[in-house]
């Protein structure tokens, strides 16, 4: 007697069982899909603004980025991801600046940790969320990030050149000027000596 009990106790709890696992899988075939087919979606596919797939400079309508070379995001790396190449060009105002020449990115070895963007005082950089970066090669996932060409420094103009003159010729006056009290302290202080010794000697 104690088994026929049993047995339909079992059969009933299987019953239910089965009844909820047709209920969770009723519900799976009315939710909607989260399993997208890539790339055959590759045009409908909308990934997260905020996805950090690679590094990029941000650069304007004119084609002008913001970067000023000073190599903090290269100094921040962890991983020695970002090499910098720069070169000292003249301004207008006759003065010297540290330019980019190239903005290198390995992104083989950027863990995307974002330190890079966060410490730029220049806000000049940015992650692109364009994940398909797939290569064959290790190499071609190193990129240049400064991409055009970079613009030249523009040339002085008629005021700035005569600044830049009369500050010269400033430069080259104080410059004759201390010259010549040195020459005269010296002078000076050659005849102190020689009137020293001559009355040393008188005596
Ligand atoms: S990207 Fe920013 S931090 Fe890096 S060198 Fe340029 S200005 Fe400096
Ligand atoms: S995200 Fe991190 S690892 Fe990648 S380049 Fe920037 S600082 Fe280096």
């Amino acid at each position: 007697m104690g088994s026929v009990k049993e047995y339909f106790s079992s059969l009933g709890s299987g019953i239910t069982s089965l009844i909820k696992g047709m209920q969770v899988t009723g519900k799976e075939f009315i939710t909607p899909k989260i399993t997208e087919r890539y790339p055959e979606n590759r045009d409908t596919h909308k990934v997260p603004g905020r996805f950090r797939a690679v590094l990029e400079l941000i650069y304007d309508a004119e084609g002008n980025h913001k970067c000023i070379a000073c190599g903090i995001c290269e100094r921040n790396c962890p991983n020695g991801t970002i090499t910098l190449t720069t070169k000292m060009v003249d301004t207008p105002d006759g003065k010297k600046k540290r330019k980019l020449d190239r903005y290198q990115y390995d992104l083989g070895s950027c863990t995307f940790c974002q330190l890079c963007v966060t410490s730029c005082p220049q806000n000049a950089l940015q992650f692109s969320n364009d994940f398909e970066q797939a290569t064959f090669t290790r190499d071609k996932l190193v990129k240049k990030l400064n991409y055009l060409p970079e613009k030249e420094e523009p040339a002085p103009t008629p005021e700035q050149l005569e600044k830049m003159r009369a500050e010269k010729e400033a430069k080259i006056a104080a410059a004759k000027a201390a010259m010549e009290a040195k020459k005269a302290a010296q002078v000076a202080a050659d005849k102190n000596t020689e009137a020293s010794a001559t009355s040393s000697e008188n005596q």
